[in-house]
């Protein structure tokens, strides 16, 4: 494993393109940064070699103009003798050349003889004599007449009227006359008429020259701009006896940043690089949040598609299976690939291919609009191994990004756990009841025997009579003896009544819903009701609206219900209500909309608000012999019907509080209208 793998796996994947983007920065940074210093240099040395040749030249051209003056006297003397030729020299000279200040001519000894002034100046020893600064004069000359040869003198300053004055080197010619030496002719250069004669109007334009002695001692400056003294240049003036220097000074500042052009495009296409940099660095980071973002996005919904326990179906217009999560494959055992190519589905059952096939047609042919099955169907799949189970299906219309409608996503949800559940919960309700309705049989067990006493014995008695009758048979006995078998007959009816209430109510198990009138409904408990009335001598109270409504229900059920709701109702006024005052009122009356409503109401102590709150919950009872199931089981019946079951404490005239117990069933009426509109 190499450096740069190691370096991949130790860091975190934002640190490592943070480093790479670092690293190309930086890089970027050192290359910009090496190409603007490198312009600038390369821009600094192309102006410091201008420099040097200006410097070069105008050092060439000073000593041409210097040596071409002294050369051109030279020839004259040389040419002719006497005064005259130097005269006539020297005034050409002096015309020609406006470097040129003053020519003399001097004798062996250093007389001077006689002298010209330049035209183009004021005379150059007038603030004070000649006498008095012909010193390096003389050294010059002295020099020469030792060469045999031109010398120059060490500059030297003249001053001028007005306080100014001028710096000047002279040049002394030896003269020769007839191979003797005749004394010397000598020319004062003015060194800054020099400096500008030799630079031209050009240089002096855009540099500024000095005469410097070896020191750096400034002797004489020309140029119209002032040196910005960044690039210089210094050179030598090779006059014979003279150690000057020429140095030059480029009036051109240390180089900017944007010196010229190139260099400002290099800066400019840097900035431009940098910028497009940043721009692509900011592109790249924002790509990779939205990559980021997408893949998390993907990863949730993947995650979440495969942790619902729903299954999820999608299908094409043409009724393909196209997509289905693991929780459909586990439900119908069968693999995503295989439900996506096997048609018609593995998972529907084959007796009914035909009609799901017509079924499928049809939604299919539906607009998304009008998608009938948005609120689920019920249906039939089968599981591979072939078992047959529900299913809740709801589908609705699946709509691409552009708004087409490409096909149908259906939820699939598996009912058959919720079935068992239904059943066993049915099976049990079932069970509780029944045991319910023996409890009830149970109590009414000693008020049965009572009520079975008073007929039995009738039967007993008028038998014992009957026989007596026929031990002495008078012309009135089969009278007798009719009357009394009539009235055993009568009162066997009687006690037959009473056991077949009893065992109707306990084998009665249809569960279908009928329309029955309501007071039927009182009427078939009222013989068990008045039974236990009697006992506690209760009076029962009836009120029916006019006409009496018919009510949907199931007959058996509600029965049961009010047959608790009296019971409860007589058992509470037998502790605490003074006989005269035990009355129990049953009433039927219109309830809301479509509804009829039943209420038991008695004048016994009301419920205290402890009981009240525990009052529907299975098994609470405050009677020793009780079970505690009748109101919970009263209010399941009456839930299944559509209704609730209301309590409500009702004042009494006099004594304490009663109760009213309500509930109410369909009208039979509405149920019977609303039927058609549904088919
Ligand atoms: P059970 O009759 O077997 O006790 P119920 O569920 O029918 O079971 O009644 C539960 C309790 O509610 C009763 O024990 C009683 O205390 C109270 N109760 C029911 N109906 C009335 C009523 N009309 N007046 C006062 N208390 C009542």
């Amino acid at each position: 494993m190499n450096a740069l793998q190691l370096l991949r796996n130790a860091l975190p994947g934002r640190v490592r393109r943070a480093l790479l983007w670092g690293a190309l920065v930086a890089l970027l940074l050192v290359a910009q940064t090496l190409l603007v210093m490198l312009t600038v240099r390369h821009e600094a040395s192309r102006q410091q070699e201008a420099v040097e040749r200006v410097a070069d030249e105008v050092a060439a051209e000073l000593r041409r103009t210097v040596m071409r003056s002294v050369q051109a006297l030279q020839a004259q003397l040389w040419s002719g003798g006497g005064a005259a030729p130097w005269q006539a020299g020297a005034t050409e000279l002096l015309r020609t050349q406006r470097e040129v200040l003053r020519v003399e001519r001097r004798g062996t000894d250093m007389v001077l003889l006689g002298s010209l002034a330049s035209p183009y100046s004021a005379p150059l020893f007038e603030q004070l004599g000649r006498d008095q600064m012909s010193a390096e004069t003389e050294l010059t000359c002295s020099a020469a007449r030792r060469a045999s040869a031109p010398a120059f003198s060490r500059s030297y300053f003249v001053p001028q009227p007005g306080g100014l004055g001028v710096e000047v080197i002279d040049a002394c010619i030896p003269v020769q006359r007839d191979g003797g030496h005749d004394g010397f002719v000598v020319l004062s250069f003015g060194l800054g008429s020099l400096l500008e004669e030799s630079a031209g109007a050009q240089r002096l334009r855009r540099h500024e020259f000095s005469i410097v002695e070896m020191d750096g001692t400034r002797l004489a400056r020309a140029g119209m701009a002032r040196g910005a003294g960044f690039y210089h240049a210094r050179h030598l003036l090779e006059l014979p006896g003279s150690a000057l220097q020429l140095r030059v000074d480029s009036a051109e500042g240390s180089p900017q940043l944007i010196p010229n052009l190139s260099t400002a495009l290099v800066l400019g296409l840097s900035v431009v690089l940098f910028a497009l940099l940043l721009l692509l660095a900011r592109d790249v980071r924002r790509r990779a949040q939205a990559e980021h973002a997408l893949a998390e996005a993907l990863a949730f919904r993947k995650a979440m598609e495969d942790s619902l326990s729903t299954g999820l179906r999608a299908r094409t217009l043409d009724g393909r299976i196209s997509y289905v999560n693991p929780a459909f494959c586990t439900m119908v055992g069968f693999s995503a690939d295989e439900l996506r190519s096997t048609a018609p589905p593995p998972y529907w059952p084959p007796e009914h291919v035909e009609e799901y096939t017509e079924r499928q047609a049809a939604r299919m042919r539906a607009e998304p609009v009008d998608n009938p099955h948005q609120e689920g169907f019920e249906t039939v799949f089968m599981r591979r191994d072939g078992e047959r189970f529900p299913v809740m299906i709801y589908e609705t219309p699946l709509v691409d990004g552009a708004g087409r409608h490409t096909g149908w996503m259906s939820a699939v949800l598996d009912m058959s756990a919720q079935r068992r559940v239904e059943e066993l919960s049915r099976q049990q309700q079932e069970r509780l009841q029944a045991s319910a309705r023996l409890a009830t049989v149970g109590e009414m067990a000693s008020l049965l025997s009572h009520e079975l006493n008073q007929p039995l014995a009738a039967i007993a008695s008028y038998a014992t009579g009957s026989l007596n009758l026929l031990q002495q048979p008078d012309d009135q006995t089969p009278d007798m003896l009719r009357h009394a078998v009539t009235r055993i007959a009568e009162q066997a009816e009687r006690a037959g009544r009473v056991i077949k209430s009893v065992h109707d109510f306990v084998r009665r198990r249809e569960q279908a819903r009928e329309s029955i009138r309501a007071d039927q409904l009182i009427d078939a408990v009222l013989p068990l009701v008045r039974l236990q009335a009697r006992k506690s001598g209760t009076r029962i109270e009836l009120e029916y609206p006019d006409p009496i409504p018919r009510v949907m229900c199931d007959r058996t059920m509600v029965e049961q219900v009010l047959l608790n709701l009296t019971r409860n109702g007589i058992q509470a006024m037998e502790t605490s209500t003074p006989q005269p005052q035990r009355l129990l009122r049953l009433r039927v009356h219109p309830s809301q909309e479509g509804r009829v409503g039943f209420s038991v109401i008695d004048a016994g102590p009301g419920i205290p608000a402890e009981v009240a709150q525990r009052l529907f919950t299975p098994f609470f009872t405050t009677r020793s012999e009780g079970m505690g199931l009748g109101l919970s089981l009263c209010r399941t019946v009456i839930e299944q019907h559509g209704g609730a079951l209301e309590f409500e404490s009702v004042p009494q005239p006099e004594g304490p509080g009663g109760t009213e117990f309500r509930f109410t069933l369909p009208d039979a009426a509405r149920v019977a209208r609303a039927v058609p509109v549904r088919a």
